[in-house]
C-alpha cells in the first residue's frame, strides 16, 4: 500500500512547506512511529526558523540527509546536528524545543519523526540525547545506518537510542544499479519512504517522497536503485501501537480532556516547562482547539 505525502505549511517563520506522510489517511502509525514529515532539499535559508513550542507524549527523531540544525531546549540542551547523526527528544510530561538550521550550509534535507510513547512511560521527565556514532552496515547493495532498535539479523549493530517499544529505524542508502535483499522483523510493521531518487521495492516503483507500507508477516523486502543518483530510503518499523491516543498540534495524549490541559496549561505558560533563551527568540502559542470532541485512535 501506497502512502503519498500531503502537502504541510509549517507554522514558522518562514512558513516551510513539509512532506507529511505520517499520519495518513490510509495508515496512521507505523508502529509506534506517528509522524514522518519531509523537508526539502531546499535552501537552508528557507528550511527551519522554529520558535519553542512545546511536546508531549512523544519522541522527536530529527535526521539529517544534507545541512546543519541547532536545537535547544527547556532542559537546557543545546546540540548542532548534522547528517548521518539522530537528535531525539523524549518529551515525557512535557518539555519545548526550538530549530534552526543554519545559514552556513546551502541545502536543507530532512526528515522530523515522531515516537508515541506507551502509557508505562509517557509520564516521564524529559530527556534529550544525541547519537553521534551510529553504527553502519552493508547488506548486500545497501548502505544501513540504523538510527533506532535493529535491524532483523543484525543485533550487534543496535542502536543505542532510547526507545521503548519494540521498533527499527534505519537510513538506506544505494548507489546507482545497487541492490539488496533486508530481512524484516515478522511481527513488525513497516513504511519505506523514498527521499531521493529512484527506487523499487520488491519490483515497484516507488516515487519519491511515497512511502511503501507493509503488514506485520513480512519477512523480506528487495531494494534497487534504478536511477543514476545515490538512492536514499527511510525505513521505519515496529509492532503496531495499540493503545488508542490522540495526537492534536504537538501533543500525544490518550483523551481529549488531557489534550484541553495540555493546550491550557502551555498557554497559560504554566505546564511546568521553563523557559529559555536561543537564537530565534518569542514562544509558540497553541492554536484554537477544533469545534469537535477528539477521539482517540490506535
Ligand atoms: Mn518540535
Amino acid at each position: 500500500m501506497l502512502l503519498e505525502p500531503r502537502l504541510v505549511k509549517l507554522s514558522t517563520r518562514t512558513g516551510a512547506e513539509v512532506r507529511r506522510t505520517l499520519p495518513n489517511a490510509r495508515k496512521r502509525m507505523i508502529g509506534a512511529w506517528a509522524f514522518a514529515d519531509h523537508i526539502g532539499p531546499t535552501a537552508q535559508d528557507d528550511g527551519m526558523v522554529i520558535a519553542a513550542h512545546p511536546h508531549t507524549g512523544l519522541q522527536t527523531a530529527t535526521w539529517l540527509f544534507e545541512g546543519r540544525f541547532e536545537h535547544r531546549d527547556s532542559i537546557g540542551t543545546v546540540q548542532f546536528i548534522e547528517p548521518g547523526q539522530l537528535n531525539l527528544m523524549t518529551a515525557g510530561r512535557g518539555i519545548a524545543h526550538s530549530e534552526l538550521a543554519l545559514s552556513d550550509s546551502r541545502i536543507l534535507h530532512s526528515v522530523q519523526l515522531w515516537i508515541a510513547l506507551p502509557d508505562s512511560v509517557r509520564k516521564m521527565a524529559p530527556e534529550f540525547e544525541h547519537q553521534g556514532d551510529l553504527a553502519k552496515l552493508q547488506i548486500d547493495g545497501i548502505s544501513a545506518t540504523v538510527f533506532a532498535g535493529e535491524l532483523e539479523g543484525y543485533p550487534s549493530a543496535r542502536a543505542a537510542t532510547k526507545i521503548f517499544s519494540p521498533m527499527v529505524g534505519a537510513e538506506l542508502r544505494l548507489r546507482s544499479g545497487a541492490a539488496g535483499s533486508l530481512a524484516l522483523t515478522e511481527a513488525f510493521e513497516h513504511g519505506f519512504l523514498v527521499v531521493q531518487g529512484s527506487v523499487e521495492i520488491d519490483g515497484a516503483h516507488i516515487a519519491t517522497t511515497t512511502m511503501d507500507y507493509r503488514e506485520p508477516g513480512a519477512t523480506s523486502a528487495h531494494l534497487v536503485n534504478t536511477g543514476d543518483d545515490e538512492a536514499i530510503v527511510i525505513m521505519l518499523g515496529g509492532e503496531p501501537f495499540n493503545e488508542p491516543n490522540v495526537m492534536w498540534w504537538n501533543f500525544i495524549e490518550r483523551s481529549h480532556d488531557e489534550i484541553v490541559e495540555a493546550r491550557e496549561k502551555w498557554n497559560a505558560r504554566d505546564a511546568g516547562i521553563a523557559e529559555f533563551e536561543d537564537q530565534i527568540g518569542g514562544w509558540t502559542p497553541a492554536p484554537e482547539l477544533p469545534n469537535v470532541t477528539l477521539k482517540a485512535r490506535i
